[in-house]
């Protein structure tokens, strides 16, 4: 078992496969002009079966694959392949752009849900946003998931001035259709352009959407990072990951291994420890996992609090989120 301080049990691990990607959010990628890691640097799909394989007999029960995008990796299709031999729950998350191409894999591999990212139902926002213009094929391949029984969770990062009016929009969608919205308050990381007053809380979300709908709490699992609700009446549900105005570290379970290999013990933790390279010299990384997870801080990687209206995101010390893995 891999435990803290805090006698936080870890059994769920987050894999990104790359920092690369095909759309260009905003809210994820540094400003300036970023260069995505060779791939010689990044985890190989041997690595990265030898690392999975260690977390899952340390304890490890579920693995989401992210990145960066994971399908643009060439060989993600055989990594899914390979990871879905192990006795976890394996499940990705994705910005849905190449899905279509990989839908008969993922049904193979047993993949059965999937988070899929979009911040916007208005194509030249989308556009805006992601600098990309693939509105449309997200959208299909939402579509095309939906028909092929997966249960889809849509990601939306909701941003106050930007996107916030759209939040009854995506209620609007789950009316007719069993898709699963998850809002996100905007998080800070190095580079994303965030001040807090951007950031839409749960409390205000909340309001928004009580204004239009009769809405009613569902039950959450015990390590849910997001709470459910669903209007009643509705085929699909909504919830709300509220890490900025009332975070959920107290049950937080889960590790990170970015694709240049190194472990993180939280989303926004500043000390990281070097897995590939230990296991490229052949040396026993059990012992560093344990380490990385004993120094894990009680919440937001010790960094911040729930009260972020003085934050400044250059303060955080840590990586941008295309190359962390959310
Ligand atoms: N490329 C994939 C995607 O877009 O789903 C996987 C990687 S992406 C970094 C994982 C998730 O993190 C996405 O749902 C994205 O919207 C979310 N995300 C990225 N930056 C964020 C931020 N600053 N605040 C909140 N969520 C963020
Ligand atoms: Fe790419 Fe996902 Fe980051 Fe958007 S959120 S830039 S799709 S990794």
């Amino acid at each position: 078992m891999i435990t803290d301080r805090f006698n936080r049990v870890h059994n769920y691990l987050r894999i990104s496969l790359t920092d690369n990607c095909n759309l260009r959010c905003f809210y994820c990628m540094p400003e300036e002009e970023y260069e995505f890691t060779p791939a010689s640097r990044l985890m190989q799909l041997h690595e990265i079966e030898a690392l999975a394989k260690i977390f899952v007999d340390l304890g490890v029960n579920k693995i989401r694959l992210t990145g960066g995008e994971p399908l643009v990796r060439k060989d993600a299709g055989e990594i899914i392949l390979s990871l879905s031999k192990l006795p976890v729950k394996l499940t990705l998350t994705t910005n849905g752009s190449r899905l279509h191409e990989f839908v008969d894999t993922l049904g193979q591999a047993g993949v059965h849900s999937l988070n899929i990212s979009l911040d916007t139902l208005q194509p030249e926002k989308f556009q805006l946003i992601t600098r990309r213009d693939q509105f449309q094929k997200v959208y299909d391949n939402i579509q095309l998931l939906l028909k092929r029984n997966f249960h889809v969770k849509v990601n939306m990062v909701v941003m106050k001035g930007l996107n916030n009016n759209e939040i009854n929009d995506f209620i609007e969608w789950t009316r007719h259709e069993p898709v699963h919205i998850r809002f996100i308050e905007f998080m800070p990381f190095t580079g994303n352009r965030w001040t807090s007053n951007k950031v839409f809380t749960m409390q205000e979300m909340l309001e928004v959407i009580g204004k239009k709908y009769e809405v009613v709490r569902l039950q959450d699992e015990k390590h849910d990072t997001a709470k459910g609700y669903q209007v009643p009446g509705h085929r699909g549900t909504f919830a709300i990951i509220s890490t900025m105005s009332a975070n959920f570290c107290g049950e937080c379970n889960r590790m990170r291994l970015t694709a240049d290999g190194k472990m993180k013990n939280c989303l926004f933790s500043g000390y990281e420890t070097d897995l590939l390279s230990a296991l490229r010299k052949g040396e026993d990384v059990i012992p560093l996992i344990h380490q990385n997870i004993y120094n894990k801080a009680k919440e937001l990687g010790g960094q911040f609090t729930t009260d972020f209206e003085h934050l400044h995101a250059e303060d955080i010390h840590n990586r941008s989120m295309i190359t962390i893995g959310g």
